[in-house]
């Protein structure tokens, strides 16, 4: 394409199909470099200079799914499973709002029962007490990524985080391309997927207060580029806060080994230019820099940023539990220590013209926007102890 039509492309507001396609396939490196300049260009203007850590904490393995893609799926009788205690759980997140980390993410398979959705309420509880600071008035900020569940339960778990100022949820549909999405999540089982349902429960996530959050699995094998075109007009139906993307990448542990996985210089720009066009589609979102871009590229991550995104989720579960927690081969950081990865991460950002929002939790300017809330200040605080000073230092 000519240079200084897509110069112009790219800085359109709104955009046809045809053309999201056009940016979506985008190829020649200087071509590529146009768009990511244009999303990263867009980035600070709506949404500032500043990448948000969310803590990742990924909880537990046991899982009642059989998504076909995924490592961890109940059929997959190789994996340990394990639930890490409240405890453990609790210690992760006061780490990580000490470390200035504004807010957690907390993760794991899915399960329906009982005792299980009452474990996190009670996790979500205590995080919050202990959390309560000058720093952080609302306790830590708090994202969930825990699967389909009931209304019921969203709203007692949105209760039990005593912060619904800075409480999100994060719900990948995976893919709006309805065969597809069959064919990764008809196994057989109880709880066997269904993409009308997971629209519902985006709703109902929307209706509780949470800031919403979903996203797709890019170059899924058969995937096309219309099917991600549709993916992202279906990000401005549902009227996502925040999107999750990474590519789609093969695991052992799952079903689709028969099926490949796609070039990884390939893979890794389609996702890029993904990030990129969703970011001038959907303009002031959250979009996170997901961890399996890192597993192409070493610096996966930092391309992420400067290809629009603006959050990104550094892994703080404790190191004997990460290699129970492959979705996909390769998983890096699986022998960091939380410390290594926080203080290398924030080189990484400095380095991409970016800051850290330490002490902040965030929130989603989109989010902001409908709710009639004004942008995050740092609360003032007197400083006491050499912790908080450290703390307040970074902040500013
Ligand atoms: N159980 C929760 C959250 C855990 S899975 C849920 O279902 O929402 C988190 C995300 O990991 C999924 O939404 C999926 O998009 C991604 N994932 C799983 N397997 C993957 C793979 N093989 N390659 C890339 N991403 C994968």
């Amino acid at each position: 394409m000519l240079k200084e039509k897509l110069k112009q492309l790219v800085t359109q507001k709104q955009f046809t199909d045809e053309e999201i396609v056009l940016l979506l396939g985008l190829t020649d490196p200087e071509d590529c470099r146009i768009l990511r300049d244009e999303a990263y260009a867009r980035t600070t203007e709506l949404m500032g200079d500043k990448v948000y850590y969310r803590g990742l904490i990924e909880f537990s393995n046991i899982c009642t799914a059989n998504c076909r893609y995924c490592g961890i799926r109940k059929a997959n009788h190789q994996v340990n499973r394990y639930l890490m205690t409240k405890e453990e759980i609790v210690e992760q997140a006061v780490w990580a709002a000490n470390q200035g980390y504004g807010s957690v993410c907390l993760q794991s398979g899915e399960r329906h029962d009982e005792k299980y959705i009452n474990f996190v309420c009670e996790v979500l509880e205590e995080i919050h007490q202990k959390t309560v600071s000058p720093i952080l008035p609302n306790g830590v900020g708090i994202t969930l990524s825990l699967g389909d569940h009931p209304k019921e339960v969203y709203e007692r778990w949105a209760q039990a985080s005593g912060n619904r100022e800075n409480l999100r949820y994060l719900a990948r549909f995976e893919t709006s391309n309805q065969k597809l999405f069959d064919y990764l999540h008809s196994t057989p089982g109880k709880n066997e997927k269904n993409l009308q349902h997971r629209f519902e429960c985006l709703k109902a996530l929307r209706e509780c207060g949470y800031q919403v959050g979903t996203g797709v699995m890019i170059g899924i094998p058969g995937q096309t580029l219309e099917d991600l075109c549709r993916d992202i007009r279906t990000f401005q139906k549902v009227d996502a806060d925040m999107i999750g993307m990474g590519p789609y990448l093969m695991s052992e542990g799952a079903e689709l080994g028969a099926l490949g996985q796609r070039n990884p210089k390939e893979l890794m720009q389609l996702s890029l230019n993904m990030i990129a066009v969703t970011r001038l589609v959907l303009g002031n979102v959250n979009i996170a820099a997901a961890t399996a871009l890192q597993v192409l590229e070493p610096e996966g991550r930092e391309m992420g940023i400067e290809y629009g995104c603006n959050i990104v989720m550094p892994n703080i579960s404790p190191l004997k539990y990460r290699a129970g927690y492959q979705l996909y081969d390769n998983k890096p950081c699986i022998e960091d220590e939380p410390t290594q990865c926080a203080s290398c991460l924030e080189r990484r950002i400095l380095s991409r013209g970016r800051k850290v929002g330490w002490n902040l939790s965030g929130s989603s300017r989109k989010w902001l926007q409908r709710n009639r809330k004004p942008d995050e200040k740092l609360p003032f605080v007197s400083v006491k102890s050499d912790e908080k000073r450290q703390i307040w230092i970074k902040a500013i």
